[in-house]
Protein backbone atom coordinates (compact mmCIF):
# COMPACT_ATOMS: atom_id res chain seq x y z
CA UNK A 1 0.00 0.00 0.00
CA UNK A 2 1.27 3.11 -0.96
CA UNK A 3 1.45 6.57 1.53
CA UNK A 4 1.25 9.46 -0.43
CA UNK A 5 -0.50 7.41 -3.83
CA UNK A 6 2.18 8.60 -6.20
CA UNK A 7 2.08 5.28 -8.16
CA UNK A 8 -1.48 5.29 -8.60
CA UNK A 9 -1.54 8.73 -9.61
CA UNK A 10 1.08 8.11 -12.39
CA UNK A 11 -0.87 5.38 -14.13
CA UNK A 12 -3.98 7.75 -13.92
CA UNK A 13 -2.24 10.59 -15.62
CA UNK A 14 0.19 8.46 -17.39
CA UNK A 15 -0.41 9.52 -21.29
CA UNK A 16 -0.79 13.14 -20.73
CA UNK A 17 2.67 13.34 -18.51
CA UNK A 18 4.43 11.17 -20.81
CA UNK A 19 3.55 13.72 -23.53
CA UNK A 20 4.05 16.89 -21.92
CA UNK A 21 7.50 15.45 -21.02
CA UNK A 22 8.37 14.37 -24.46
CA UNK A 23 6.73 18.14 -25.45
CA UNK A 24 9.08 19.99 -23.34
CA UNK A 25 12.32 17.88 -24.73
CA UNK A 26 11.13 18.56 -28.73
CA UNK A 27 10.92 22.11 -28.01
CA UNK A 28 13.84 22.45 -25.32
CA UNK A 29 13.35 25.25 -23.55
CA UNK A 30 14.20 23.72 -19.97
CA UNK A 31 14.09 26.95 -18.51
CA UNK A 32 11.45 29.77 -18.31
CA UNK A 33 9.48 27.97 -21.03
CA UNK A 34 6.20 29.16 -22.31
CA UNK A 35 4.69 26.36 -19.39
CA UNK A 36 6.14 28.21 -16.62
CA UNK A 37 4.11 31.08 -17.04
CA UNK A 38 1.20 29.45 -18.47
CA UNK A 39 1.52 27.37 -14.65
CA UNK A 40 1.55 30.99 -12.52
CA UNK A 41 -1.28 32.79 -14.43
CA UNK A 42 -3.21 29.51 -13.39
CA UNK A 43 -2.54 29.12 -9.44
CA UNK A 44 -2.25 33.04 -9.13
CA UNK A 45 -6.36 32.48 -10.73
CA UNK A 46 -6.94 29.70 -8.56
CA UNK A 47 -5.64 30.97 -5.11
CA UNK A 48 -6.85 34.49 -5.53
CA UNK A 49 -3.59 36.04 -5.51
CA UNK A 50 -2.45 39.13 -8.37
CA UNK A 51 1.11 37.54 -9.05
CA UNK A 52 2.40 34.01 -8.44
CA UNK A 53 6.20 34.03 -8.95
CA UNK A 54 7.29 30.25 -9.26
CA UNK A 55 10.81 29.33 -8.04
CA UNK A 56 12.90 26.30 -7.10
CA UNK A 57 11.12 24.83 -3.94
CA UNK A 58 9.22 25.45 -0.48
CA UNK A 59 12.30 26.50 1.41
CA UNK A 60 14.14 29.30 -1.52
CA UNK A 61 9.80 30.38 -1.60
CA UNK A 62 9.91 31.20 2.32
CA UNK A 63 13.21 32.90 1.82
CA UNK A 64 12.84 34.47 -1.40
CA UNK A 65 9.55 36.40 0.70
CA UNK A 66 11.72 37.11 3.98
CA UNK A 67 14.53 38.79 1.34
CA UNK A 68 11.72 40.92 -0.32
CA UNK A 69 11.25 42.53 2.64
CA UNK A 70 14.56 42.44 3.80
CA UNK A 71 14.73 40.40 7.07
CA UNK A 72 18.07 39.44 8.26
CA UNK A 73 20.07 39.74 11.59
CA UNK A 74 18.66 41.93 14.43
CA UNK A 75 15.11 40.81 13.31
CA UNK A 76 12.46 38.05 15.46
CA UNK A 77 10.15 36.47 13.38
CA UNK A 78 7.80 34.24 15.14
CA UNK A 79 7.32 30.23 13.55
CA UNK A 80 4.95 28.08 14.95
CA UNK A 81 7.43 24.86 16.74
CA UNK A 82 5.74 21.97 15.64
CA UNK A 83 6.07 22.22 11.80
CA UNK A 84 8.80 20.61 9.39
CA UNK A 85 12.77 22.42 10.04
CA UNK A 86 12.01 24.60 6.80
CA UNK A 87 9.80 27.23 8.57
CA UNK A 88 12.22 28.12 11.12
CA UNK A 89 15.61 27.43 9.00
CA UNK A 90 14.54 30.44 6.03
CA UNK A 91 14.30 33.18 8.97
CA UNK A 92 17.56 31.92 10.52
CA UNK A 93 19.55 31.23 6.80
CA UNK A 94 19.11 34.94 6.58
CA UNK A 95 20.59 35.63 10.28
CA UNK A 96 17.41 36.55 11.97
CA UNK A 97 16.12 34.80 15.22
CA UNK A 98 12.99 32.73 15.07
CA UNK A 99 11.11 32.79 17.82
CA UNK A 100 9.38 29.09 18.28
CA UNK A 101 5.71 29.21 19.51
CA UNK A 102 3.38 26.44 20.95
CA UNK A 103 0.59 25.79 18.25
CA UNK A 104 -2.90 24.42 19.37
CA UNK A 105 -3.54 20.41 20.40
CA UNK A 106 -6.59 20.00 18.36
CA UNK A 107 -5.62 21.79 14.36
CA UNK A 108 -1.62 21.49 14.39
CA UNK A 109 -1.41 24.97 13.90
CA UNK A 110 -0.05 28.41 15.82
CA UNK A 111 -1.60 28.89 19.18
CA UNK A 112 -2.79 33.11 18.83
CA UNK A 113 -2.68 33.16 22.54
CA UNK A 114 1.15 32.16 23.03
CA UNK A 115 1.70 33.97 19.59
CA UNK A 116 0.62 37.14 21.39
CA UNK A 117 2.67 35.92 24.21
CA UNK A 118 5.79 35.42 22.71
CA UNK A 119 5.53 38.93 20.68
CA UNK A 120 5.44 40.85 24.03
CA UNK A 121 8.00 38.91 25.49
CA UNK A 122 10.68 40.00 22.58
CA UNK A 123 9.61 43.35 22.99
CA UNK A 124 10.07 43.76 26.66
CA UNK A 125 13.41 41.09 26.79
CA UNK A 126 15.15 41.65 23.95
CA UNK A 127 17.19 43.37 21.49
CA UNK A 128 14.96 41.92 19.03
CA UNK A 129 12.82 43.74 16.23
CA UNK A 130 9.92 41.88 15.89
CA UNK A 131 9.56 41.76 12.19
CA UNK A 132 7.01 38.70 10.88
CA UNK A 133 4.73 35.67 11.82
CA UNK A 134 5.41 32.73 9.78
CA UNK A 135 2.09 30.65 10.00
CA UNK A 136 2.08 27.31 8.51
CA UNK A 137 -1.12 25.66 7.42
CA UNK A 138 0.10 22.15 8.99
CA UNK A 139 -1.46 18.93 7.12
CA UNK A 140 -3.34 20.91 4.68
CA UNK A 141 -5.61 23.25 7.13
CA UNK A 142 -5.30 26.94 7.00
CA UNK A 143 -3.63 28.53 10.06
CA UNK A 144 -5.99 31.15 12.43
CA UNK A 145 -5.58 33.89 9.93
CA UNK A 146 -8.73 36.07 11.78
CA UNK A 147 -6.58 35.87 14.75
CA UNK A 148 -2.99 35.69 13.81
CA UNK A 149 -3.92 39.30 11.10
CA UNK A 150 -5.39 40.46 14.59
CA UNK A 151 -2.06 40.06 16.19
CA UNK A 152 0.23 41.32 13.07
CA UNK A 153 -2.26 44.44 13.28
CA UNK A 154 -1.69 45.27 16.76
CA UNK A 155 2.41 45.31 16.72
CA UNK A 156 2.85 45.85 12.95
CA UNK A 157 4.12 42.29 12.14
CA UNK A 158 4.11 41.11 8.24
CA UNK A 159 1.90 37.55 8.04
CA UNK A 160 4.23 34.81 5.52
CA UNK A 161 1.59 31.92 4.90
CA UNK A 162 4.15 28.52 4.75
CA UNK A 163 1.33 26.88 2.99
CA UNK A 164 3.86 24.36 1.48
CA UNK A 165 1.21 21.65 2.78
CA UNK A 166 -1.88 24.09 2.73
CA UNK A 167 -2.25 23.70 -1.69
CA UNK A 168 -6.03 23.96 -2.05
CA UNK A 169 -7.40 24.51 1.16
CA UNK A 170 -9.20 27.47 2.53
CA UNK A 171 -11.32 29.18 4.81
CA UNK A 172 -15.03 30.28 3.84
CA UNK A 173 -14.38 30.68 0.35
CA UNK A 174 -11.04 32.33 0.62
CA UNK A 175 -7.84 30.04 -0.89
CA UNK A 176 -4.88 28.75 0.90
CA UNK A 177 -1.93 31.18 -0.43
CA UNK A 178 -4.06 34.15 0.02
CA UNK A 179 -3.75 34.77 3.30
CA UNK A 180 -0.44 35.67 4.31
CA UNK A 181 1.21 39.51 3.11
CA UNK A 182 3.13 37.26 0.95
CA UNK A 183 2.12 33.11 0.49
CA UNK A 184 4.42 30.21 -0.21
CA UNK A 185 3.47 26.89 -1.51
CA UNK A 186 5.99 23.85 -2.34
CA UNK A 187 5.70 21.12 -4.88
CA UNK A 188 7.90 18.92 -3.50
CA UNK A 189 5.84 15.44 -4.86
CA UNK A 190 4.40 14.34 -1.94
CA UNK A 191 2.67 17.80 -1.02
CA UNK A 192 -0.61 18.38 -2.28
CA UNK A 193 0.04 19.58 -5.33
CA UNK A 194 3.19 17.79 -6.13
CA UNK A 195 5.60 17.97 -9.31
CA UNK A 196 8.46 15.16 -10.00
CA UNK A 197 11.41 16.63 -8.63
CA UNK A 198 11.62 20.12 -6.42
CA UNK A 199 9.84 23.21 -7.32
CA UNK A 200 7.84 26.23 -4.92
CA UNK A 201 6.31 29.25 -6.04
CA UNK A 202 5.40 32.82 -4.43
CA UNK A 203 2.36 34.38 -3.88
CA UNK A 204 0.88 38.08 -3.55
CA UNK A 205 -0.61 41.12 -4.28
CA UNK A 206 1.69 43.53 -3.49
CA UNK A 207 3.27 44.81 -7.13
CA UNK A 208 6.58 45.60 -5.63
CA UNK A 209 7.28 42.91 -3.65
CA UNK A 210 6.53 39.96 -6.57
CA UNK A 211 8.75 42.38 -9.05
CA UNK A 212 11.62 42.24 -6.25
CA UNK A 213 10.98 38.37 -6.03
CA UNK A 214 10.95 37.83 -9.63
CA UNK A 215 14.44 39.58 -9.47
CA UNK A 216 15.68 37.38 -6.75
CA UNK A 217 15.18 34.35 -8.34
CA UNK A 218 17.33 35.15 -11.30
CA UNK A 219 20.66 36.01 -9.88
CA UNK A 220 18.76 39.58 -8.83
CA UNK A 221 18.29 40.85 -12.30
CA UNK A 222 17.70 44.08 -13.38
CA UNK A 223 16.39 45.07 -16.90
CA UNK A 224 17.99 41.51 -18.05
CA UNK A 225 19.67 38.64 -16.68
CA UNK A 226 22.98 40.23 -17.40
CA UNK A 227 22.31 43.69 -15.60
CA UNK A 228 21.92 42.83 -12.06
CA UNK A 229 21.00 45.29 -9.06
CA UNK A 230 20.52 43.27 -6.37
CA UNK A 231 22.38 39.90 -4.62
CA UNK A 232 19.69 37.49 -5.23
CA UNK A 233 19.77 33.55 -5.91
CA UNK A 234 19.32 30.76 -8.84
CA UNK A 235 15.75 29.33 -7.87
CA UNK A 236 13.41 28.79 -10.76
CA UNK A 237 10.71 26.28 -12.13
CA UNK A 238 11.51 23.84 -14.59
CA UNK A 239 9.71 24.05 -18.12
CA UNK A 240 9.71 20.27 -17.20
CA UNK A 241 8.12 20.28 -13.89
CA UNK A 242 5.74 23.08 -15.12
CA UNK A 243 4.71 20.91 -17.62
CA UNK A 244 3.81 18.34 -15.30
CA UNK A 245 2.27 20.65 -12.55
CA UNK A 246 -0.12 21.85 -15.51
CA UNK A 247 -1.85 18.20 -15.84
CA UNK A 248 -1.96 17.32 -12.00
CA UNK A 249 -3.29 20.78 -11.54
CA UNK A 250 -6.19 19.92 -13.60
CA UNK A 251 -6.67 16.77 -12.02
CA UNK A 252 -6.08 18.36 -8.22
CA UNK A 253 -9.09 20.63 -9.08
CA UNK A 254 -11.28 18.51 -10.77
CA UNK A 255 -11.36 15.76 -8.54
CA UNK A 256 -8.46 15.42 -6.59
CA UNK A 257 -9.16 17.32 -3.62
CA UNK A 258 -12.73 16.51 -3.52
CA UNK A 259 -11.74 12.71 -3.47
CA UNK A 260 -8.98 13.23 -0.78
CA UNK A 261 -11.28 15.10 1.30
CA UNK A 262 -14.02 11.96 0.93
CA UNK A 263 -11.18 9.17 1.80
CA UNK A 264 -10.89 11.89 4.77
CA UNK A 265 -14.07 11.87 6.37
CA UNK A 266 -14.46 7.77 5.70
CA UNK A 267 -11.36 7.73 8.34
CA UNK A 268 -12.62 9.80 10.56
CA UNK A 269 -16.17 8.18 10.66
CA UNK A 270 -14.50 4.62 11.14
CA UNK A 271 -11.97 6.01 13.54
CA UNK A 272 -13.92 8.80 15.31
CA UNK A 273 -16.53 6.73 17.17
CA UNK A 274 -14.10 3.72 18.40
CA UNK A 275 -12.05 6.31 20.88
CA UNK A 276 -8.79 4.51 20.17
CA UNK A 277 -7.16 7.41 18.33
CA UNK A 278 -8.25 11.10 18.81
CA UNK A 279 -9.35 11.84 14.88
CA UNK A 280 -7.60 15.19 13.49
CA UNK A 281 -10.26 18.36 13.27
CA UNK A 282 -11.31 20.63 10.98
CA UNK A 283 -12.22 23.71 12.08
CA UNK A 284 -16.01 24.99 11.29
CA UNK A 285 -15.86 27.29 7.98
CA UNK A 286 -12.10 25.54 7.33
CA UNK A 287 -11.21 23.30 4.47
CA UNK A 288 -7.93 20.71 4.44
CA UNK A 289 -6.06 19.78 1.48
CA UNK A 290 -4.94 16.20 3.59
CA UNK A 291 -1.58 16.94 3.09
CA UNK A 292 -1.51 14.27 5.75
CA UNK A 293 -4.13 12.43 8.09
CA UNK A 294 -2.83 12.94 11.57
CA UNK A 295 -4.32 10.77 14.31
CA UNK A 296 -3.50 11.19 18.00
CA UNK A 297 -2.40 7.90 19.96
CA UNK A 298 -2.94 7.61 23.63
CA UNK A 299 1.08 7.87 24.24
CA UNK A 300 4.32 6.73 22.86
CA UNK A 301 3.60 3.23 23.64
CA UNK A 302 0.07 3.05 22.15
CA UNK A 303 1.64 4.94 19.02
CA UNK A 304 4.04 2.27 18.88
CA UNK A 305 1.88 -0.90 19.10
CA UNK A 306 -0.10 0.88 16.33
CA UNK A 307 2.76 1.73 13.97
CA UNK A 308 4.12 -2.04 14.40
CA UNK A 309 0.75 -3.47 13.63
CA UNK A 310 -0.09 -1.39 11.09
CA UNK A 311 3.49 -2.70 9.40
CA UNK A 312 2.53 -6.27 9.93
CA UNK A 313 0.39 -5.88 7.85
CA UNK A 314 2.40 -4.09 5.12
CA UNK A 315 0.76 -0.35 6.10
CA UNK A 316 2.71 2.19 5.98
CA UNK A 317 2.53 5.26 8.93
CA UNK A 318 4.92 8.36 9.57
CA UNK A 319 5.31 10.20 12.64
CA UNK A 320 5.26 14.00 11.61
CA UNK A 321 7.06 14.96 13.65
CA UNK A 322 9.00 13.84 15.93
CA UNK A 323 10.49 16.47 17.84
CA UNK A 324 10.14 20.60 18.03
CA UNK A 325 11.69 22.88 16.23
CA UNK A 326 13.27 24.22 19.42
CA UNK A 327 14.23 20.97 20.14
CA UNK A 328 16.45 20.78 17.10
CA UNK A 329 20.38 21.17 17.85
CA UNK A 330 20.33 23.75 14.82
CA UNK A 331 18.26 25.96 16.81
CA UNK A 332 19.98 25.34 20.34
CA UNK A 333 21.07 29.30 19.54
CA UNK A 334 17.76 30.51 19.12
CA UNK A 335 16.17 32.92 22.15
CA UNK A 336 13.24 31.19 24.01
CA UNK A 337 11.38 33.27 26.46
CA UNK A 338 11.05 30.30 29.51
CA UNK A 339 7.66 29.64 28.21
CA UNK A 340 6.63 26.28 27.57
CA UNK A 341 5.80 24.07 24.37
CA UNK A 342 3.41 21.85 26.18
CA UNK A 343 1.15 21.07 22.86
CA UNK A 344 4.25 20.58 20.94
CA UNK A 345 5.47 18.55 23.43
CA UNK A 346 1.96 16.24 23.70
CA UNK A 347 1.73 15.90 19.91
CA UNK A 348 5.34 14.72 18.91
CA UNK A 349 4.65 11.30 21.44
CA UNK A 350 1.58 10.89 20.36
CA UNK A 351 0.95 11.68 16.45
CA UNK A 352 0.73 9.22 13.56
CA UNK A 353 -0.26 9.97 10.13
CA UNK A 354 -2.06 7.26 8.02
CA UNK A 355 -1.96 6.95 4.35
CA UNK A 356 -3.96 9.50 2.37
CA UNK A 357 -4.16 10.32 -1.25
CA UNK A 358 -7.30 10.56 -3.66
CA UNK A 359 -6.42 7.40 -4.95
CA UNK A 360 -6.73 5.41 -1.95
CA UNK A 361 -9.06 2.49 -2.24
CA UNK A 362 -12.35 2.33 -0.06
CA UNK A 363 -10.98 -1.29 1.36
CA UNK A 364 -7.62 0.14 2.38
CA UNK A 365 -9.20 2.48 4.60
CA UNK A 366 -11.64 -0.01 6.06
CA UNK A 367 -8.78 -1.98 6.21
CA UNK A 368 -6.75 0.44 8.04
CA UNK A 369 -9.29 1.51 10.15
CA UNK A 370 -10.29 -1.67 11.48
CA UNK A 371 -6.78 -2.69 12.16
CA UNK A 372 -6.83 0.30 14.40
CA UNK A 373 -9.87 -0.10 16.20
CA UNK A 374 -9.32 -3.42 17.35
CA UNK A 375 -5.69 -2.87 18.60
CA UNK A 376 -5.40 -4.84 22.11
CA UNK A 377 -3.04 -3.56 24.37
CA UNK A 378 -1.93 -6.43 26.51
CA UNK A 379 -0.61 -6.87 29.93
CA UNK A 380 2.44 -5.67 30.72
CA UNK A 381 2.51 -3.04 27.28
CA UNK A 382 3.57 0.36 28.07
CA UNK A 383 0.28 2.33 27.76
C1 LIG B 1 7.87 20.82 2.66
C2 LIG B 1 7.80 22.01 3.48
C3 LIG B 1 8.60 23.14 3.26
C4 LIG B 1 9.74 23.14 2.27
O1 LIG B 1 9.41 22.82 0.96
P1 LIG B 1 10.54 22.21 0.01
O2 LIG B 1 9.92 22.30 -1.35
O3 LIG B 1 10.78 20.81 0.44
O4 LIG B 1 11.75 23.05 0.13
C5 LIG B 1 8.41 24.26 4.03
N1 LIG B 1 7.48 24.30 4.99
C6 LIG B 1 6.69 23.24 5.26
C7 LIG B 1 5.65 23.35 6.34
C8 LIG B 1 6.82 22.06 4.53
O5 LIG B 1 6.04 21.01 4.80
Amino acid sequence: MEFRGLKAQYQNLKTQIDSAISRVCSEAAFISGTEVGELEKQLATYVGARHCITCGNGTDALVLALMAWGIGSGDAVFVPDFTFFASGEAPAFLGAVPVFVDVEKDTFNISVNALEEAVIYTINNTNLIPKVIIAVDLFGQPADYPGIREIADKYNLLVLEDAAQGFGGAIGNKMACSFGDISTTSFFPAKPLGCYGDGGAVFTDNDNWAEIIRSLCVHGKGSSKYDNVRIGMNSRLDTIQAAILRIKFKAFTGYELESVNNIAKRYTDLLGSKGQVITPEIKSGYYSSWAQYTVICKNSGHREKIESVLKKHGIPSMVYYTKGLHGQYAFSGSISGGWDFKNTDYLVQRVLSLPVHPYLEEEDINKISCIINNIQVLKGETI
